[in-house]
């Protein structure tokens, strides 16, 4: 069972009925970094067969997703590869072999009970299930004469095949994080494994085969399926391939992040921060919801993020590239608790991994972002601006209402910070602290004798200026930073003052002083 002689392979397999989750992304990570450090395959395989779930679109977002985030597959739907076809269904007829192979040997059978038939039960029996319990009393091949079960498959009524489970017995699921989980079979119900009306087979059995049939060392999935597992334990053994049986690592659920239970798209509109990689635009209802790339996330960031909801290497180290996670990553070591999405953190790590890049990496999401805003410059002017404003800090609000301050972490949070380098402040707020702190009797008169010596400044880089009206200030005694700060800026914030009027021009920097004298005099 240990599954060490054989070359791991494993799998990440969607189904597409909607954009990819947050938390499939880590599943899929968490399978890519386990194929890596062992030198294996990683298989990306369509589950669509549940033909009333599929979206339109959703296999494409998915694919796109995984191209932004950097996670590469070794074979798959787009990928190929020689076990295929990957989508489920286009395996319908090697799927049909092993229904049969269930059927011949007893472990399944025919069902033709039909919905209304089965709704009946369930108002007539409190907790029905199809069971060793109850189908002796229902309308399959155990009840039946054979001769009944033919002719009505004849005639093309439609049926399904049900997994025949003996009750009474101890499943143990061997989980390499969860370690030996054990169920009895008395509770599982007779799942449906395949249906006529489509001809295809259920999530259960397609999932089993595949795995077989693809070679699947592990099984690296969320914790919603490991109710599943101690059925798919069954199946392994139905079909006597015990001995090739894939590990089952099931991980732990990605939390909200305030409040309890499972992280949903509704926590993310509430808070403002995106459940899905990408943008998605739903085309049924035509409602877009927000995605990680549009949001101005680096994929890198969110690749270490959500690496990290889960597991952690065991020091303080949160900062890994791809490369180093492969060989820090231990799947044994993932926590069985839930772990808490801290959409903070998430903005943090872009943080991190924006200011580590250079400032041009910024300018194509900062300019899309000034031309909404009306605003057409140079990327050299747009580089100039993150250098001088990337590590200032910003005021947001909570999901509680509270007043907070973090780093900026998107393109997007410049432009509240850095309008005044690109539009000169319209009013100046006398009110306002800083503003009524600086702006005192006898202020203009300075400003009107700084201008002047700006307008004999020659050399109008940040030095340049810096030692003329440093002597300046020395021999006058007047330093009306603030001040000069309320003309250029309207306000109290800002970079360094002689590298905004830089940036500004000598002639536009006189303006705004000139103006600021109007305003505030
Ligand atoms: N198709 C299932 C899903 O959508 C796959 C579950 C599994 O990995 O076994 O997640």
């Amino acid at each position: 069972m240990e599954n060490l002689n054989r070359k791991v392979r494993v799998r990440f397999a969607p189904s597409p009925t909607g954009p990819l989750h947050i938390g499939g992304v880590r599943t899929a990570l968490y399978n890519y970094l386990f194929a890596r450090q062992h030198g294996g395959e990683l298989i990306f395989r369509i589950e669509d067969t549940d033909s009333t779930r599929l979206v339109p679109g959703a296999e494409d977002y998915i694919i796109e997703s995984f191209k932004w985030l950097g996670i590469k597959f070794d074979e798959g739907v787009g990928f190929g590869g020689n076990h295929g076809p990957y989508r489920q269904s286009e395996r319908r007829d090697i799927y049909k072999k092993y229904v049969r192979q269930l059927l011949d040997a007893g472990r399944a059978y025919i069902a033709f009970d039909t919905p209304e038939e089965l709704d009946a039960k369930r108002s007539e029996v409190e907790n029905f299930q199809y069971d060793a319990s109850t189908r002796l009393g229902m309308r399959n091949s155990l009840t039946m004469p054979k001769e009944e079960v033919d002719r009505l498959m004849a005639e093309g009524k439609q049926y399904v095949v049900r997994f025949l489970i003996e009750p009474g017995r101890e499943i143990v699921v061997d989980d390499i994080i969860r370690g030996e989980v054990r169920v009895s079979s008395s509770i599982l119900d007779d799942k449906v494994l395949y249906k006529s009306a489509d001809q295809l087979p259920t999530y259960h059995l397609a999932n089993i085969v595949d795995d077989h049939l693809m070679e699947v060392t592990h099984v690296i999935r969320g914790e919603e399926w490991l109710p599943s597992a101690p059925l798919h334990v069954l199946l392994y053994e139905a079909f006597g391939w015990t001995d090739t049986m894939p590990r089952f690592a099931h991980l732990p659920l990605l939390l909200k992040p305030i409040g309890n239970g499972k992280l949903s798209k509704r926590d993310g509109d509430k808070l403002g921060f995106p459940v899905f990689p990408l943008e998605w635009h739903d085309p049924k209802s035509g409602t877009v919801s927000s995605g990680y790339r549009e949001k101005g996330y680096l994929p890198e960031a969110v690749v270490n993020f959500l690496a990290l909801l889960g597991w952690n290497p065991g020091n303080d180290q949160e900062l890994m590239t791809l490369d180093e996670m492969v060989g820090l990553f231990d799947l044994s070591k993932c926590s069985k608790n839930g772990a808490k999405f801290d959409y903070i953190k998430a903005a943090w790590f872009n943080h991190q991994y924006l200011i580590r890049q250079p400032d041009e990496k910024w300018v194509p999401a900062f300019d899309r972002i000034l031309r909404e805003n009306g605003i057409e410059t140079t990327p050299e002017k747009e580089a100039e601006v993150v250098r001088m404003m990337k590590l200032k800090v910003i005021e947001y609000t909570d999901g509680q209402g509270n007043k907070r301050k973090r780093n900026i972490s998107f393109a997007s949070d410049l432009w509240p910070l850095c309008k005044f380098f690109f539009v000169a402040p319209e009013a100046i707020d006398k009110e306002d602290k800083f503003v009524r702190k600086n702006w005192k009797e006898g202020t203009a008169e300075e400003i009107t004798s700084l201008m002047e010596v700006i307008e004999g400044i020659e050399d109008f880089s940040a030095e340049g200026q810096k030692s003329v009206v440093d002597a300046w200030a020395e021999q006058t005694g007047m330093r009306p930073w603030n001040a000069w700060r309320i003309c250029l800026v309207g306000a109290g914030q800002g970079p360094d003052m002689y590298e905004l009027s830089s940036f500004l021009g000598k002639e536009e920097t006189l303006r705004r002083m000139q103006r600021a004298k109007e305003i505030l005099s």
